[in-house]
């Protein structure tokens, strides 16, 4: 992803239909990077571990795997971390949130990590029970920049910060929250990974305005293939994820009729990587939800293929 040109300008002067993807033409394949989440049941670890498996021959940068809210599945997330270090080739990133505990307990589990061989941490500050308004702990680390410094002073891990193309939603302004992420990646972060979106002009425009804020660092788009539009409609508003109208309309009436919801959110995803694809995004991070199917095609579509082939 290069900053030669405003994004925008890019895509205003670009294709609006994308064309064959690049690796198709004999170009590079884009690197892909997947999430998963640590699994509650031995149902859902089967179900992880039969996705990781799907996933694991398109040889992706890294797989990272979700922190609870308030730092709940803090055992979970270590051991699926350890155990993909162990029974594969992958390389795993750890979430790892701030909220809710002292720099003492948070410094333990990043040790942890790094004793055990883990090197990526995604670095993130973690949100409030719903219904309460963030307050840091008192003796913990405020916000995310402050986690990174702190990964920082404990071992040279990569670490990944979160990043915010329609503003954080408690962010005072667009800019302090471009400040914000300023800061993570001038504290130690080498990357930063979206928050998912719809609209690929907004996430456009917000690397035309990091860029302008002087920000080089990858931003990598988080990609969310949607299967089921109205759980995906109500997790938007609260993470602060704008839901265009055409979206709600593609997806109108398929409400009981789950293959061809399938279909269409396989069609939806696939046109936004194509369309960001040809206007020179080359890394995608896909929101798995544990399942491998759709991410599996939205990845053979833009011209990435199982190592063997
Ligand atoms: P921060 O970067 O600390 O920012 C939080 C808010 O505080 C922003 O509004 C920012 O502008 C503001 N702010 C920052 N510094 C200051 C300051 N000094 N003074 C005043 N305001 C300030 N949550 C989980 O619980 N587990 C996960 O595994 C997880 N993974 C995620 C992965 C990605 C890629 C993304 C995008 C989000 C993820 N989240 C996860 C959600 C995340 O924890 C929430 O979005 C949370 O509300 C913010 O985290 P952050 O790291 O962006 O916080």
């Amino acid at each position: 992803m290069t900053f030669d040109q405003p994004a925008l300008t890019r895509w205003l002067a670009g294709p609006k239909v994308a064309g064959l993807p690049a690796p198709l033409l004999g170009g590079a394949a884009p690197a892909l990077s997947f999430e998963f989440f640590p699994p509650r049941t031995e149902a859902l670890e089967t179900q992880l571990w039969a996705c990781i498996r799907r996933l694991a021959p398109l040889r992706p940068r890294f797989v990272s795997v979700t922190y609870g809210a308030s730092g709940s599945t803090q055992a979970r997330t270590h051991d699926t971390v350890t155990r993909i270090l162990a029974e594969t080739a992958l390389t795993p990133a750890a979430h790892l949130t701030c909220v809710g505990a002292s720099r003492a307990e948070v410094d333990a589990v990043a040790r942890r990590y790094w004793d055990a061989g883990v090197r990526h941490i995604v670095a993130l500050r973690g949100d409030a029970p719903p219904g309460a308004a963030y307050a840091p702990h008192p003796e913990g680390y405020a916000f995310a920049a402050d986690l990174v410094a702190g990964l920082r002073a404990i071992a040279p891990f990569e670490i990944s910060v979160a990043a915010y193309p329609e503003t954080h939603p408690a962010a005072a302004s667009p800019d302090a929250d471009l400040d914000n992420l300023k800061r993570k990646l001038d504290a130690g972060a080498s990357r930063a990974i979206t928050q998912y979106f719809f609209d690929t002009e907004v996430y456009l425009r917000f690397l035309d305005r990091a860029h302008a804020a002087g920000i080089t660092a990858p931003i990598v788009p988080g990609i969310m293939p949607v299967s089921n539009f109205v759980q995906a409609a109500k997790f938007s508003a609260a993470c602060g994820t704008s839901v265009p109208s055409w979206l709600a309309r593609l997806f109108e009436g398929t409400e009981e009729d789950p293959e061809i919801r399938r279909m269409v959110a396989a069609v939806v995803a696939a046109e936004q990587v194509r369309l960001l694809q040809a206007n020179g995004v080359d890394e995608f991070h896909f929101y798995t939800l544990n399942r491998p199917d759709l991410t599996y095609a939205i990845a053979h579509i833009l011209g990435v293929r199982p190592a063997a082939a």
